[in-house]
């Protein structure tokens, strides 16, 4: 079904790289250099930017895709539209299947997770560089549009944080969010109890929702210094569509895109000495790690490996119902070619390379 180079059978995890143009803080270091190559689905990085090894390794790493988005000038350059069509497309065809999804996007702060995940601003989304989840949703209400009963289908949307492993609205102001719990239902798995849940009836009804959230992010991060970029952001769209009223069949799909927090290894921040984020730090990387854990135990499952820890992060927690069984995954790593981050580049290179 989904292009593979490892094995023909058809696959439901999707992983790509996206590297965005160095910024002028990147150009202005002495000697700096792009250090990533492209070639198709392959990304390099130059083993001689690498510390002081000694040993010429051969950094290449296979993707199901490959983002240039390095010089809008050139035939290569991949713009949001192709990112959204490539890996965020797939999922959406397969929603109206009755498929669940998740989507994410990996990297450490700054290397273009909220730019291809929101867009170039976040509060205004009328703007032709939009990213893939107003290009997702758009493109879901055109789909209903076209159905035989458009009034079939039903979609209902929430918008939440996790920080420190704690819930947040984002649909609700900064001053009524009190954490929220996680619940299991019988049924319906790992659930937020209280979260807002909004049924939408058109895409503009959705993006004021989604520009909310927005605004509710920044607002926080605001208040807390760095917030945003050490919480994971996840925007979640219910569809359900009505089949057969008479024999009452209804396929229902939950899709999950998720803006991850910032990948950076706890030795990188200014200030490690500091208690609460020593357990940022900790927290984030746990989260991070568990879903890695998770997308290689479920690609291990074909194998006959059985467990996955999924109660191991809140993250994995309560995605859990759209990353393993009949769901579809796709997952973004980001990147800037800049020299100055090339270890990060390179943790980051290896994070997507193993969940694939
Ligand atoms: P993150 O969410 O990973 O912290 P951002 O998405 O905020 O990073 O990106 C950091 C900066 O780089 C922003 O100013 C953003 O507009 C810019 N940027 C990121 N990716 C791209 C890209 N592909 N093309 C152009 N600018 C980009």
């Amino acid at each position: 079904l989904l292009n593979n180079d490892k094995c023909d059978e058809a696959r439901n995890l999707i992983v790509a790289v996206r590297i965005r143009p160095m910024n002028a803080r990147e150009l202005s270091v002495v000697g700096a250099k792009n250090v990533i190559t492209v070639d198709e689905n392959k990304v390099s990085i130059n083993s001689s930017c690498i510390g002081s090894s000694t040993t010429k390794l051969n950094y290449m790493f296979p993707y199901d895709h490959v983002f240039w988005s390095c010089d809008k000038s050139k035939f290569n350059y991949s713009s949001q539209d192709e990112v959204f069509s490539k890996i965020g497309n797939p999922l959406l065809e397969n929603a109206f299947q009755g498929y669940n999804a998740c989507l994410f996007a990996y990297g450490q702060t700054g290397s273009g997770k909220s730019y291809s995940m929101m867009g170039i601003d976040s509060e205004n989304l009328d703007c032709n560089d939009i990213g893939i989840i107003p290009r997702f949703c758009k493109k879901l209400f055109n789909k209903i549009e076209l159905l035989d009963d458009p009034n079939a289908a039903i979609v209902d949307v929430s918008y939440f944080e996790i920080y420190n492993e704690k819930i947040h609205d984002l649909l609700l102001s900064n001053s009524h969010r009190t954490p929220l719990k996680v619940r299991e239902h019988p049924v319906w798995g790992p659930y937020v109890v209280n979260l807002s849940t909004y049924k939408v009836k058109s895409y503009e009804e959705l993006k004021s929702w989604l520009l909310l959230g927005n605004k509710n992010r920044a607002v926080a991060a605001t208040l807390m210094n760095e917030k945003s970029s050490r919480s994971h952001s996840i925007f979640s769209i219910e569809l359900s569509l009505e089949e057969n009223h008479i024999e009452n069949v209804t396929k229902r799909s939950k899709i999950s895109l998720v803006d991850l927090a910032g990948s950076e290894r706890l030795g990188n921040t200014n200030n490690n000495s500091n208690e609460e984020k020593l357990k940022q730090g900790v927290f984030i990387n746990k989260s991070l790690l568990t879903l890695g854990k998770v997308i290689c135990a479920l690609a291990d499952q074909k194998k006959g490996v059985q467990f996955v820890p999924y109660r191991e992060s809140v993250l994995t927690w309560l995605l859990r119902e759209s990353l393993g069984g009949n769901s579809f995954t796709s997952m973004l790593a980001t990147i800037t070619p800049a020299n100055v981050h090339i270890d990060e580049t390179l943790a980051t290179l290896r994070y997507a390379c193993q969940a694939r």
